[in-house]
Order: structure tokens, then C-alpha cells, then sequence
């Protein structure tokens, strides 16, 4: 069992990086180079240990977790070493003739200052060190708290950042729910928090105190809609992978699937088919034997037996379960309604509910649910597609296919309501840490012109200032005939303000 970090000791560390913001030293670009090179060598030089405590804390096969944990780590460090000037540069603003051309205008990045890093258990090195390298690029100074319920790892991170990173900017603290109070009543510049959205309304909460602004990476019941139209061998090999990867502990996962009526019994087939592929080609072995990741600790495992043990749909794979060894097989059940117990939350475990839905009800269904974080969409058919796309909203979408979303170059990923808010990822994380400060000079002789707009006001100037309808559009339109001319007066007055 961790010792957490006393009270004495987060004081000290949360006074010492916030000295650190304030003397400047996290802004040098030349820092944070060296800071992500730090990072780079924490990764490298211990990657056999991050591998044995991922072990340790989730039973993963090595290779899953230098698939998972490791790769988009090391990867991220690279591309923001390499990219950094270019995201961190001044950018010119588009501000028309007056202000961009005759002045000068340009978009400053500012690090926000102290920011707080809440990691969650399940990918415990990657959710945890990514937005780290997102605040580093960005400059700001950091507080890291890993997730205590991945012990071994949070005891490697405990021991590491210290030994790797820059103590006196970049700090890790360890806690549970109890010791967070105290954390959180500080005020911190920004606070990102990966985790469930019952925690993340205890950390908006004490946010909101200090008027901090946050990144809620949240979860939520992602579906995937399998259509009649989708290659059905295809859509079932995906959606076991990304509950087998895990153990379906991901935010990202399938929760639950829409199969059309006409082959959901296909699906459900070739799902057995996918699910003994990923157990080594054994036949639906039993839990003990199972060579999938265990579920993180007992109050998990028993949520999710509970839910199943409630389930009125029919198992059609698996179902078998290991609470000595926290071992979960990989489960199908078929014929599940809207209102069974595995619809009643999010299940971030390896059971896959099965609903006989076409993909119209499966929108209707979807909206009547928070917005998750991801929906997947299995079909061959754009028309189904982008039904499907304009009737939802979600994090993110990846069709044909699931999760490839989130680790797509350059894209953002965040959630939308209910699965979180903010984004990160490339440019998206240095915006995340950042203040977008506009900087404004206007040319020297525009107050000479624009003496009208100062006191005494004087009506008889309200012509030089009245904006006109340059699109020309119509009084009556309707929604039919909408179509915006968009004039050369327009793009004038875009050019210079208060022409025409
Ligand atoms: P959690 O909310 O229980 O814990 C996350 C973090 O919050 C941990 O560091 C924990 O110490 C801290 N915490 C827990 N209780 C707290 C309290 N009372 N006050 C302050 N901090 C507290 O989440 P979890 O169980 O670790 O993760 C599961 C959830 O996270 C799922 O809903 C999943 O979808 C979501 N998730 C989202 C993402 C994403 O990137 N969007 C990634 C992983 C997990």
C-alpha cells in the first residue's frame, strides 16, 4: 500500500512550482525541449519496469501495453519535440487591410500557468504523461496526480518524474478520493482530469471556486450501429478486439452494439468466432485460462458480475468468471432491450450487449442518451453513414473501424457534453494549456481618422459606422431559395472597415 503524499509535502511542492511559473523558466522554448527529452529518457531507460508494473496492476501481455501505454507516448514526445516551434509560434491574424496589412496583428500562445494533471488507472501511463507532454510544450508548470488504483505504476511514476523531470516545475503527488480535498481547495491555473464523470462534477466544482478552466476527458455508453449493408465479419472482428483490448476498461470501447435485425444473428456468430481468435484460438476457454487483462479490483469486477447476473438477454459467449484472480472472460449476450441492467451505465468491462435495432431506432436510442465519446458505425452504405453522423453527436466517430479516431495524427480528441469538454492531442494539447492572447498594434495615424468614435458622441456620425446588407439578400426569403451572394462589397469591407 503507497504512502500518499502529506499535506507538508504537497505545500511545499504546489509553493515550489508555482515560484518556478512565475520566474519564467517554464516559457524558454529551450526548457521545454529539455524537459520533453527528460520524458523521452523516463520512457526509455525504464520501459522494462513500466512494463512489469502494468503487469502487476492489470496482468497485460507485454506487447499490449507497449501497444497502448508505451507507443503513443514515445510518439507524442517526438512529434512535439520536433514540431515545437512551429505550434508555439506567433500567429498572424487575417484582420483585413487596416489591421493586418497597415497594422500589425498576431495570435500569442500563453502557458496558463500551475496546471493540475488528474490521470486515470486504465491506460495509466499514456492518460497520465500525454497531457503532460501537452503541458510542457505549452509551458506551463505541472502537478501529476496518477491514479492510485494502478498501484504499481503510480509508485513508478511516484518514483520517476522526481528523478527524470524538473523538480522544481514538474511534481508528482500521490493521493486517493480522501487526501484530493486539500488538492483541489488549492487554486490551480487549469486542471485536466481523465476519469468518470461522477469525480469530474467533484473537480468542476472545485474549479469553479477559483474560476479555473478545465479539460474533462470523461466516458460515457459508446455504441457501435452495425447496419445490414456492413461486412459483418469485419464489424464483429473490430468490436471483440476492442473489448478483448483491456478488458474493454477503455473509454473508447464498444459499450454496446445496435445489430440490424437482419444479421444480428450473423454478428453474434462471428463474434464467438472473434472472440476465440483473440484467446489464442481456444474454444471459449474459461475465465481462469483466459489470457485477457483482469479487471482492476474487486468493487469493478463485482459491479460488472452484478450487472451481468441482472442481464434478461441471453449469453451467447463467455460469461464465465474468476473473482480470486479478477478474471472476466470475454462475453456476448444476445437479445438485450433498452432497459436491462447492461444498459443501465457505462460497463468499461468485456461484455458486449447485443440489441436487435435498425440503425433508425439506434439514433433515436442514441439521442436519448448522454452524448457519448465515441460512436462507431459499421455499414457500406454513405447515405446510412451520414444519417447516422447528422442524427448523433459523440467525442468522436470512426467508421468501418473503432478507436482509430483518437490516435489519428494531428486530430483532436475530446467529448462533448456528458463523455467531457476540451480537446488535446498535437496542436489541440498546446491549445488546451494555453491562453490564445490576441495582440493588436494599429497603425499610428488610425486615431486621426477615427476621431468621430471618441466622446462627445454625435449621431450625425452614425452613417460612417452603419453596417449595410452587402450579401444582398431579400427580405421574405424562404428556406428554399437560400442562396447568400457574396458580394465584392462584402470582401471591401472585410478589407476596410468602415468603407461603403
Ligand atoms: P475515476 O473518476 O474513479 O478516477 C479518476 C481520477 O480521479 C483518479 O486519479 C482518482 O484518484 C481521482 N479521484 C477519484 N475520486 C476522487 C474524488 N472524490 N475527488 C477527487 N479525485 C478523485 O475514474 P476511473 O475509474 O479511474 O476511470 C473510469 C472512467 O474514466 C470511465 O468512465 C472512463 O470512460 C473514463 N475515462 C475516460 C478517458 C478519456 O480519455 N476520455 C480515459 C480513461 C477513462
Amino acid at each position: 500500500m503507497t504512502t500518499y503524499t502529506s499535506l507538508e509535502d504537497f505545500d511545499t511542492a504546489y509553493k515550489t512550482v508555482n515560484a518556478t511559473f512565475k520566474s519564467g523558466t517554464t516559457k524558454d522554448l529551450k526548457w521545454r525541449k529539455w524537459q520533453l527529452k527528460q520524458l523521452w529518457w523516463l520512457m526509455e531507460d525504464n520501459e522494462k519496469r513500466i512494463l512489469a508494473a502494468l503487469k502487476k496492476d492489470l496482468n497485460r501481455n507485454d506487447f499490449e501495453s507497449i501497444f497502448t501505454d508505451v507507443v503513443g507516448v514515445k510518439t507524442d514526445i517526438l512529434h512535439h519535440i520536433s514540431s515545437l516551434e512551429k505550434w508555439t509560434a506567433d500567429q498572424p491574424i487575417d484582420a483585413g487591410f487596416i489591421f493586418g496589412t497597415l497594422g500589425k496583428s498576431k495570435i500569442r500562445r500563453e502557458p496558463l500557468g500551475v496546471t493540475l494533471i488528474i490521470g486515470a488507472w486504465n491506460f495509466p501511463i499514456m492518460l497520465t504523461l500525454q497531457p503532460v507532454i501537452a503541458a510542457i510544450a505549452a509551458g506551463c508548470a505541472i502537478v501529476i496526480k496518477p491514479s492510485e488504483l494502478a498501484v504499481a505504476t503510480q509508485d513508478l511514476l511516484m518514483e520517476l518524474i522526481p528523478r527524470y523531470m524538473d523538480p522544481s516545475a514538474i511534481v508528482a503527488v500521490s493521493a486517493g478520493p480522501a487526501e484530493m480535498g486539500p488538492i483541489l481547495d488549492r487554486k490551480y491555473d487549469h486542471i485536466f482530469y481523465t476519469g468518470g464523470s461522477k469525480v469530474a462534477r467533484i473537480i468542476a466544482a472545485a474549479a469553479a471556486k477559483h474560476l479555473t478552466p478545465t479539460v474533462l476527458e470523461l466516458g460515457g455508453q459508446g455504441p457501435a450501429i452495425v447496419t445490414k449493408s456492413a461486412n459483418v465479419d469485419l464489424a464483429a472482428k473490430k468490436i471483440a478486439w476492442a473489448k478483448y483490448l483491456n478488458a474493454g476498461q477503455i473509454c473508447l470501447s464498444v459499450n454496446h452494439v445496435f445489430a440490424d435485425p437482419a444479421i444480428a444473428d450473423e454478428l453474434v456468430e462471428r463474434l464467438s468466432h472473434w472472440f476465440d481468435v483473440c484467446q489464442n484460438g481456444g474454444s471459449k476457454p474459461t475465465a481462469a485460462a483466459s489470457n485477457m487483462v483482469t479487471i482492476i479490483n474487486e468493487r469493478n469486477f463485482d459491479r460488472l458480475a452484478g450487472l451481468l447476473s441482472q442481464t434478461e438477454g441471453k449469453t451467447t459467449y463467455g460469461g464465465d468468471l474468476d473473482r480470486a484472480t479478477k478474471k472476466f472472460s470475454p462475453t456476448v449476450v444476445a437479445n438485450v432491450t433498452l432497459d436491462d441492467s447492461l444498459m443501465s451505465e457505462e460497463l468499461f468491462g468485456p461484455i458486449c450487449p447485443i440489441i436487435k435495432a435498425d440503425y433508425k431506432q439506434a439514433i433515436k436510442n442514441i439521442g436519448d442518451l448522454p452524448h457519448p465519446l465515441a460512436i462507431y458505425i459499421f455499414s457500406s452504405k454513405q447515405s446510412e453513414i451520414d444519417e447516422i453522423l447528422g442524427g448523433t453527436n459523440s467525442g468522436g466517430c470512426s467508421i468501418n473501424d473503432v478507436i482509430i479516431h483518437a490516435g489519428t495524427p494531428n486530430a483532436p480528441f475530446g467529448g462533448v457534453g456528458e463523455s467531457g469538454h476540451g480537446y488535446y492531442h498535437g496542436t489541440y494539447g498546446i491549445d488546451a494549456f494555453s491562453h490564445i492572447r490576441t495582440v493588436v498594434e494599429p497603425p499610428s495615424f488610425l486615431h486621426k481618422i477615427t476621431g468621430f468614435l471618441y466622446p462627445p458622441f454625435d449621431v450625425k456620425h452614425a452613417s460612417k459606422i452603419a453596417v449595410k446588407n452587402k450579401l444582398g439578400f431579400k427580405r421574405g426569403e424562404t428556406l428554399q431559395d437560400q442562396k447568400i451572394k457574396v458580394g465584392f462589397l462584402w470582401r471591401l469591407q472585410q478589407l476596410i472597415p468602415f468603407a461603403g
